[in-house]
């Protein structure tokens, strides 16, 4: 049960974490947002999602109404507030109260909220036996329109994408870039394995920069000995692939076992991924135990 909202630089009962209707967040989607995952009542990553969530305010000529360390504090008393031991953050800054136009600088204060809370995960058989997902028929929107690193309020292109899968009967969708590249899935970003080699779309083909893809390119990969190779993937390269695997804040790292109904590999999650699932597992609990003890 949620206790205690942050909102604007205190902690408020639920019924009192309130937006006005003149807010450009609700208006336009004017605003961004980070989610964060808690582990043994450690924030995970906190310091690279704060960069993000600041990084994604100057992107769009939002001031960040907190600094660095303002937010990192009040995410670890809005986690400690709820008695969150294992969990996500939802932070979220809105424009903040304007007229009814477009002109975001209309807008004099933007909101901080921040919302500590369970989290519900895909089921634990989904990590032995794999997703089901579907490739979308609608694009990401590119590069060009929508910087991917925006992590905006308005997240239409990937609900719609999302609608498409969840339409197909499975719970994520392949997104492809306007020239028909892979890019991410409506959440989470894409890995694929291929003789051994793990393979990800470099971040030209125009995905968030995901922390759990930094996380296993530079720390969980490694570990078990691999090093991962970013570049452009094609999409006949996912039917070709003996293994692939998404990861995002809360899926983490997980299997795919069919795209569109056809199997990937044997269908099943394969060694690469079930060994990269398990020391992701590994170095999430040794960094919250190493949190735990300073
Ligand atoms: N792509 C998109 C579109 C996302 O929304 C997310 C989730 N934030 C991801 C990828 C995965 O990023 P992360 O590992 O930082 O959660």
């Amino acid at each position: 049960m949620t206790r205690s909202i942050w909102m604007n630089g205190s902690l408020v009962a639920p019924e009192d974490a309130t937006v006005s209707v003149f807010d450009h967040g609700l208006l336009y989607g004017d605003g961004c947002f980070e989610g964060i995952r808690v582990y043994g009542g450690n924030v995970f990553k906190l310091k690279a999602h704060v960069e993000r969530m600041q990084a994604s305010a100057r992107r769009i000529y939002l001031e960040p109404p907190c600094t660095d360390q303002e937010l990192s504090d009040a995410i670890e008393q809005t986690v400690e507030a709820n008695r969150i031991e294992d969990g996500y953050v939802r932070v979220v800054y809105t424009r903040g109260k304007g007229s009814l136009g477009l002109n975001p600088f209309t807008c004099e204060t933007p909101s901080c909220i921040i919302i500590a809370d369970t989290i519900s995960l895909y089921p634990e058989s989904m990590y032995r036996d794999g997703m089901a997902v579907i490739i979308a028929d609608r694009p990401r929107v590119p590069i060009e329109c929508l910087d991917p690193q925006i992590k905006s309020l308005n997240y239409l292109n990937n609900i719609l994408a999302k609608v498409e899968a969840i339409e197909a009967g499975v719970l994520e969708a392949i997104m492809l870039n306007t020239q028909g590249h892979v890019a991410e899935c409506t959440g989470d970003n894409i890995f694929l394995v291929k003789d051994g080699s793990i393979i990800t779309p470099d971040t030209s083909a125009g995905m968030l920069h995901g922390i759990t893809r930094r996380f296993v390119i530079e720390e969980v990969a490694p570990a078990c000995g691999y090093s991962v190779e970013a570049r452009t993937v094609e999409k006949e390269e996912l039917f070709e692939a003996d293994e692939i695997f998404l990861t995002g804040t809360a899926a983490e790292v997980i299997g795919v076992s069919s795209i569109n109904g056809k199997p990937i590999g044997s269908g099943v999650v394969g060694p690469v991924t079930l060994q990269l699932v398990e020391q992701f597992r590994l170095m999430v609990s040794s960094a919250c135990e190493q949190s735990s003890a300073v």
